[in-house]
């Protein structure tokens, strides 16, 4: 985002406390704890119902176009009723971290193992220990796949990696990565490869990494704008899928698994701050001293 003389509105990914509630919003009352996905939309569009909320007719993103930001006292939700799910907690409850992960990264990261069709025949590739690589580590693990790969090399997120399921780690980039991977694979890569970094050169590895037949899903944002597919990797029929998650279709599917204790996927909080010392949790995250930092009111 570039820099702003008088501010801006930021943030998408949160959890709040119902105020108010529009006339036209059913089913919602004021204390009801929500979780919003990352995108809001109406929820009955025809994009909706097939679960690609993020594609909705009458959607959009938080902090733009004079919409409300998650990173503030309050916020202003539109299409209440469609985007906002209701959570059977308290503020005060233990599980608000993994709860907040449902707005974004534990769905982004669902999104990339549902994509590449990962399942206990499966063997995976994750690419990238961030919180959304680490949350596509317990994705694969919760879809029953018995190998995966975590290609990472901060040590403290990769020990997490291998605490929600990998059962490798790679910590060598670039090609000695690779080069680890096939080693691994016993030449061949594995059937589906999760990117979640989006630069050029972890898709590149995806590719390097996947085994024929196989499928890459990228749900890092790219920072290119060619895909690099050349003929070598259209003569091994890799398939390449992905894309950006519509975060509220997946939120009813993973809640009990949060609510009931069986995954933590808000352990990728390594940090809390408040809204007054918000710059430091950006400055964290810039420095890769924290892997992602909650904001607390
Ligand atoms: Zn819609």
């Amino acid at each position: 985002m570039p820099a702003s003389d008088r501010g801006e509105r930021i943030g998408h990914e949160f959890l709040g406390v119902i105020e108010d509630v529009g006339a036209d919003v059913e089913g919602f009352k004021a204390g009801n704890l929500v979780v919003a996905p990352f995108v809001w939309s109406d929820g009955i569009c025809d994009f909706c119902r097939e679960g690609l909320q993020t594609s909705c007719r009458h959607g959009g993103l938080w902090a733009r176009g004079g919409i409300d930001g998650g990173q503030g006292e309050a916020v202003r939700v539109p299409q209440a009723q469609g985007t906002l799910v209701k959570l059977p907690a308290g503020a005060d409850c233990a599980l608000l971290p993994s709860l907040l992960t449902l707005s974004d990264v534990f769905p982004t990261g669902y999104h990339c193992a549902r994509t590449a069709g990962v399942n206990p025949r499966t063997t995976v590739t994750v690419i990238g220990d961030g919180a959304v690589g680490l949350s596509a580590v317990l994705s694969a693990k919760r879809l029953g796949a018995e190998r995966i790969i975590l290609m990472g090399h901060h040590k403290d997120r990769t020990d997490l990696g291998v605490e929600f399921g990998a059962t490798d780690v790679v910590a060598e980039r670039g090609q000695q990565g690779v080069e680890r991977v096939r080693e691994l694979t016993g030449g061949d890569g594995t059937h589906a490869v999760l990117e979640c970094v989006g630069l050029v050169e972890a898709i590149e590895s995806a590719f390097a990494v996947v085994r024929d037949g196989g499928t890459v899903s990228r749900v890092g944002a790219p920072q290119y704008d060619d895909v690099p597919m050349p003929f070598g990797v259209f003569m091994r029929n890799v398939t390449l899928t992905g894309g950006v998650a519509p975060a509220r279709a997946y939120i009813d599917e993973l809640l009990p698994d949060v609510l009931e204790g069986r995954i933590e996927p808000g352990k990728v909080f390594d940090l809390a701050v408040g809204l007054d010392d918000i710059a430091s949790g950006y400055e964290a995250m810039a420095d890769r001293t924290a892997l992602k930092v909650l904001v607390r009111p």
